[in-house]
């Protein structure tokens, strides 16, 4: 269900509502665009459900399904798979108890002034900025760049903006490479965020009410912004701090959930 009723939100929080409707749309409505998935796109599928089951910091019951569902991909073995069997996990065929997906599409802080605005994309931006910041607080062992690796690979296989998977994928072959560890992902995933913004400042695709802009702008963080000699510079530590406590679990705000 899509629901258009506006929602007076807080434009510096994080919703968990943006958050299960992304997972929602993209498991629901991106994968299934591939009735069969298999190879580099089931690689991709595999860990993007791994990183959600374990960095995605939801309630109990969307953590369940995540984890069922992550169970039943590692030990599938075949090189492909169809939609309809993952759609089986997560409608909960198998009867895990307390596990559900939410079925909607309900945009909070990521509502746009228009239908065709914001939405989608923007929850994807969230969710990934999220898990890159709950992975550098994390104890986990595991490959310190899975988080921008289920990214890339997502964003390459199915996110349906072609053009967006383009840009993006172009992006990281040009610097991912330079990410070493957990707090440089953060970093990087927030600097090119900026790069985006900055190339689609004005462009038809922009909401007119929430225009692209350099990313936190010095009313949220003073302290991320200095001028030196008139040049603009970011502090980097202060950033960091702010992205750490932006995308805290516990500052996400669950208005509007069923
Ligand atoms: P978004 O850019 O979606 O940002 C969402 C929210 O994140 C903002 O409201 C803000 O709270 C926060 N935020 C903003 N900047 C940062 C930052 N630097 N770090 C952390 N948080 C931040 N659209 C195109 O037209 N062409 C493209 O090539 C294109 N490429 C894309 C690539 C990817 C991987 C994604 C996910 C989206 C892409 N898009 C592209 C869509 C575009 O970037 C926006 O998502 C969309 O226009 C909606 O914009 P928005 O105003 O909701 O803000």
């Amino acid at each position: 269900t899509v629901d258009r009723e506006w929602r007076e939100f807080n434009r510096s929080r994080v919703y968990m509502a943006d958050l299960e409707s992304a997972l929602h749309y993209s498991l629901r409505v991106e994968v299934a665009a591939y009735p069969e998935i298999r190879g580099e796109a089931l690689s991709a599928l595999k860990l993007y459900i791994s990183v959600l089951a374990k960095y995605f910091p939801g309630r109990p019951v969307v953590m369940n399904l995540l984890q069922a569902l992550d169970s039943w991909l590692t030990d599938y073995k075949e090189f492909k798979v169809s939609y309809s069997s993952i759609k089986a996990v997560l409608d909960n065929a198998g009867e895990v108890p307390n596990a559900v997906l939410p079925n909607e599409e309900k945009w909070v802080g990521c509502q746009g002034s228009q239908p065709h605005y914001r939405g989608y994309p923007c929850s994807v931006w969230t969710l990934f900025h999220l898990l890159t910041v709950q992975a550098a607080e994390s104890t986990s062992s595991s490959d310190p760049l899975d988080v921008l690796k289920a990214m890339r690979s997502y964003v390459k296989n199915f996110f349906g903006c072609r053009e967006c998977a383009t840009h993006f994928e172009s992006m990281a072959e040009d610097s991912m490479g330079e990410v070493t560890n957990r707090t440089t992902s953060v970093l990087w995933l927030w600097a090119r965020h900026n790069q985006v913004n900055s190339r689609l400042a004005g462009a038809l695709s922009e909401d007119p009410q929430f225009p692209k802009i350099q990313w936190p702008p010095p009313d949220m963080c003073p302290q991320c912004h200095s001028v030196t000699g008139g040049e603009h510079e970011w502090k980097q530590g202060a950033v960091l701090d702010f992205l750490r406590s932006h995308f805290a679990a516990d500052r996400i705000l669950r208005d509007h959930l069923e």
